[in-house]
């Protein structure tokens, strides 16, 4: 009897075929391989016709080269660390694919010499924190916190209070990240309370720097204390302030949010904080503050090793400079607008099948910034086994599990791809 199995295409013949072939040239051949060795196993297993190899092998190729999906963010956290903290503007991704080539970022073009890495971007930080004398960029926040203390206070103490000895997230924790860079912690204050008189009897001449923490991801509310950064800097030791979000100057939708402006001005040496959080742009560190400072911070050789890639050099640039990121317009979305486009989902969904209905609910800044702030809007309420349907379905959509419910909020959903939040709803639906 002739046995079927033979009749599966060997591999270089399944490769050979046209559609194969084009798409080893967009995705490799590699992965094409895997696709038509995997379809040979299931037509050896007699799951598939050997003549179905290559239409099969067609049918599960990826497609794209990378792993990382393109998820809609449905959950009305504006800042989700898991799906990647802040979307780049549009601006942004311009720069980006420019910036993908050969690019002039530690060149002139004008006389063909060597010139200052990333100088165009260090001028857009300068010119939005007039405040600041010297500017320097690394790769996050963790990064700039690392080089600050490595370079102020390595064999030394880093002073700080210790309701600011703070976990941000993913067991990144301030007081060993501050340990790992030779430096010692000298903790002063307690949890709740911290007075001026503890930071001034710590400081003496051992001490690197003194470090102010905000603690950025929760809130200690009751009998508190804390002490300002005007105060701590008249201590005499080199003041280091980190705001997390990177909140340029204060904003009356987040009054509790510290910035750099208002550190400067009172009298911070150096701020340290973060690019893809309230600044809504790509992962990177900021390090702002007095000349000085921020001169024996670029010289450190640790700042070779933390200095960030062109792509963000171009993209931060771009973020600074031009139109309002993506952060800001969910940040700032109106309640009606976003009720709207509810109503509108709902409907059309309530027209498909789906038990959708409009609810109350708040957004959040996530990302570890302005704990227990809600941003006022609405959502699509749909029964929970909705969640991981449409977390699977392409595009993913990733909702919120509130209370038995799928709460799909479009605050993080760029207005143009409602429809397409749809088309995944309906086809969880049907
Ligand atoms: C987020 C945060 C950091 C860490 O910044 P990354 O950019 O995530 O490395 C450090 N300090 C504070 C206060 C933060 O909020």
């Amino acid at each position: 009897m002739d046995d079927p199995r033979r009749r599966v295409p060997r591999t270089d013949i399944a490769m050979a075929d046209p559609a194969l072939v084009a798409a080893a040239e967009q995705l490799g051949p590699a992965l094409v391989k895997a696709a038509v060795v995997a379809a040979q196993a299931h037509a050896r297993a007699g799951d598939i016709l050997p003549e179905q190899v290559v239409a099969y092998a067609v049918a599960s190729l990826p497609d794209s080269v990378t792993t990382l999906r393109r998820v809609l963010n449905a959950t009305g956290v504006v800042l989700h660390t898991n799906l990647g903290r802040a979307p780049l503007s549009a601006a942004a991704v311009e720069a980006l694919t420019v910036a993908a080539g050969y690019v002039d970022v530690e060149f002139d073009v004008a006389d063909g010499s060597r010139a200052r890495r990333g100088r165009g971007t260090l001028a857009a930080l300068r010119a939005a924190v007039p405040d600041a004398e010297d500017v320097l960029t690394v790769n996050n926040g963790a990064a700039a916190l690392v080089l600050a203390t490595t370079t102020l206070a390595a064999g030394r103490e880093v002073v700080v209070s210790r309701g600011e000895m703070v976990e941000i997230g993913d067991g990144f924790r301030l007081p060993d990240l501050i340990l790992s860079t030779g430096a010692r912690i000298r903790e002063v204050g307690t949890t709740n309370r911290t007075h001026l008189r503890d930071y001034a009897d710590a400081v003496g001449p051992d001490t690197g720097c003194v470090l102010k923490v905000h603690p950025s991801n929760f809130r200690v509310e009751g009998f508190t204390s804390e002490v300002g950064t005007a105060e701590l800097a008249g201590l005499g030791a080199p003041l280091v302030v980190d705001i997390g979000s990177g909140l340029l100057a204060p904003h009356p939708l987040l009054p509790d949010e510290p910035d750099a402006r208002t550190a400067l001005r009172a009298g911070a040496d150096l701020v340290t904080a973060s690019g893809d959080k309230l600044l809504g742009g790509p992962q990177a560190g900021l390090l702002l503050g007095r000349g000085e400072v921020v001169e024996r911070l670029r010289r450190h050789p640790l700042a070779r090793a933390l200095r960030v890639d062109k792509l963000t050099l171009a993209a931060f640039e771009a973020t600074l400079r031009g139109p309002q990121t993506p952060t800001w317009r969910a940040l700032t979305a109106d309640p009606d607008g976003l009720r709207t486009r509810c109503e509108a989902l709902a409907s059309a969904l309530v027209a498909a099948g789906a038990p959708a209905e409009v609810v109350a609910s708040d957004g959040a800044v996530g990302g570890g910034g302005a704990p227990g702030l809600g941003l006022p809007g609405w959502a699509v309420a749909l029964p929970e086994s909705y969640a991981p349907r449409l977390r699977a379905g392409r595009p993913c959509v990733v909702g919120r599990v509130e209370r038995g419910r799928c709460l799909l909020d479009l605050r993080c959903v760029p207005e143009n791809d409602d429809e397409r939040v749809l088309d995944a709803v309906r086809a969880c639906t049907s």
